[in-house]
């Protein structure tokens, strides 16, 4: 194990791999959706390759005029800053994992939570069908920038070892994708699985903009993060999902999908009267207002509960 290195680990090098095989199984998952069944949303997923085009250009040009930039090498900075670390040993492991789903639970919770984050999520949350295609499309902002400081940096800054993040950033990445599978492929729940592991079926329930299931099922390997924080929220049979997100978005199109939260952050920002508008715009959770009946998640929720309860229990 002491001859390991970054360079070395066999993960780093067989990722590309894995990653085209995912991508082969999403253009045959759009074959059979498309043809088969006849209701793939062809304007998502157009829109979707345009968003990983563009993340692709942009992680070109960041790598062409500041030099190499990744989650690996900000671990490698962060372990080096720091004097905490947990090792390779069995209990370096348990901490890194620990630590992993942890940071991932924060920053995803965050990207929910922050109104300025969640523009930089929210392209993930647009398309208003589920498949493969929907796993790669993140924004570049989120994918270049902020991810490598809140899964790279800050876990080695807490002592994880630069090796133990490769190897759950390589789990994030293929388990995460397959989260995302298409429901009209992948319609069964998987059995054991669903009692430890986040599995396509709770995180179909983390992309619908139905109330009840707003803002959950955070983690995208197992379901620590979320069963320590109270978020964790299986699918019901009686309510199927919904997906995207509450605004009226031009799911086919590049621009809408990526940049009109911006949009609408900019405007709000515009006709805030004072420095807590201002800031509670910026910062607060979307569907935050300085005056006036609130929008977010939460008070979404509640107003439903009083509608099914009657009362303010
Ligand atoms: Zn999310
Ligand atoms: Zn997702």
């Amino acid at each position: 194990m002491d001859t390991l290195t970054l360079e070395t680990l066999p993960l780093v090098k067989i990722l590309p791999f894995f990653i085209l095989a995912l991508f082969a199984y999403g253009l045959a998952e759009l074959t059979f959706v498309h043809f088969r069944q006849r209701n793939a949303k062809l304007g998502e997923y157009g829109m979707s390759l345009k968003g990983l085009g563009f993340t692709g250009i942009v992680g070109v040009l960041v790598e062409f005029v500041v030099g190499p930039f990744s989650k690996l090498l900000l671990a490698l900075w962060g372990a080096s800053l720091t004097p905490l670390d947990a090792g390779l040993t069995p209990v370096g492991w348990f901490y890194g994992f620990f630590i992993y789903e942890m940071s991932y639970w924060v920053q995803h919770w965050l990207a929910h939570k922050v109104r300025l984050l969640w523009c930089l999520h929210s392209p993930h949350h647009a398309p208003q069908s589920m498949n493969m295609f929907v796993g790669f499309n993140h924004s570049f902002l989120e994918t270049i920038f902020y991810m490598p400081i809140t899964l790279g940096l800050v876990p080695a800054l807490l002592g994880v070892d630069p090796i133990i993040i490769a190897v759950f950033t390589f789990v994030d990445i293929v388990w995460g994708n397959l989260l995302h599978l298409s429901d009209k492929v992948v319609t069964r729940r998987w059995g054991l699985l669903e009692r430890f592991m986040q599995t396509p079926s709770y995180h179909r329930v983390h992309h619908a903009q139905n109330v009840n299931y707003m803002d959950t099922n955070y983690n995208s390997i197992t379901l620590l993060g979320d069963w320590l924080m109270g978020t964790l929220k299986p699918l019901e049979d009686h309510e199927p999902v919904t997906y995207g997100i509450t605004r009226e978005v031009n799911t086919s199109s590049f621009l809408d999908v990526h940049f009109g939260e911006f949009t609408l952050l900019w405007s709000d920002l515009r006709s805030a009267g004072d420095l807590r508008a201002f800031f509670g715009y910026l910062l607060r959770p979307p569907g935050w207002k300085p005056v006036g009946e609130q929008q977010t998640a939460a008070a979404l929720k509640q107003r439903a509960m009083i509608m099914r309860t009657g009362s303010r229990a």
